[in-house]
């Protein structure tokens, strides 16, 4: 029964939601037929409103897969930069085909390579970072993010409810384990946090959104 009410509710918030334009309906049909992860569309959606609020000048994107959140954000900036991290050749050399196609070309960087590695060497600070790589690296992602996120900064983060494992602690596999419990560990450090202020919002595959403090 919850089930299918939740199926309901994400018709009905998906059928709120402005129509795709033609580079966003290929990428995400490209994506389906090659088994690429993509943003939600109403987590899209969010992602578009949340970067018009901040307005940010400097973005990092940690995940790019073909470039649909990067495209949603770039499209939403109206000054800057996102500089977006992608590990594998095939995808990043996708994104930037779509990029091109988006004419959003100017508006990002696009880097091929491990962001454990890359994100450390960043010199310039950032106003927002979507999270959105390897679910069980986010800690590590966040701990090294936290020097390069400016104070006031916004940190959004996709997939942290795991299909809902981490809720009830219910993954269908064993390899899943630790992933899920990494997850559940992330999301709880911020209940009493001094320096970021969490709200984890349940659309899509659930998003946290988190700003920095400014002192
Ligand atoms: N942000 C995209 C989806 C990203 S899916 C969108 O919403 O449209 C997650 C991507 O992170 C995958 O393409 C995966 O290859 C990449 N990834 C995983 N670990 C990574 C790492 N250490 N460094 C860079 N990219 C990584
Ligand atoms: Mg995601």
């Amino acid at each position: 029964m919850k089930d299918v009410l939740d199926f309901d509710l994400q018709l009905f918030l998906r059928s709120l939601l402005p129509a795709d334009d033609e580079v966003l309906q290929n990428m995400r049909s490209y994506a389906e037929a090659h088994h690429v992860p993509v943003v939600d569309p109403e987590v899209a959606n969010l992602l578009g409103l949340l970067t018009r609020i901040a307005q940010p000048e400097q973005v990092l994107e940690i995940g790019t897969a073909i470039g649909c959140s990067t495209i949603c954000m770039a499209r939403a900036m109206q000054r800057g930069c996102i500089t977006t991290i992608e590990l594998q050749e095939e995808r990043h050399i996708r994104a930037l085909e779509y990029f091109r196609q988006a004419g959003v070309t100017e508006r990002v960087h696009a880097i091929l390579g491990d962001a454990r590695v890359l994100v450390p060497q960043l010199e310039q600070q950032y106003d927002m970072i979507f999270m959105d790589a390897a679910k069980g690296q986010y800690q590590e992602f966040l701990s090294v993010a936290d020097r390069i996120l400016n104070q006031g900064g916004l940190l959004v983060v996709d997939n942290v409810l795991l299909n809902g494992w981490v809720v009830n602690l219910n993954y269908p596999r064993h390899r899943q384990k630790t992933m899920v419990y990494r997850m559940k560990a992330f999301l709880e450090q911020f209940k009493e946090n001094n320096i970021y202020q969490c709200s984890v919002v349940p659309l899509g595959d659930g998003v946290a959104i988190i700003r920095k403090s400014e002192a």
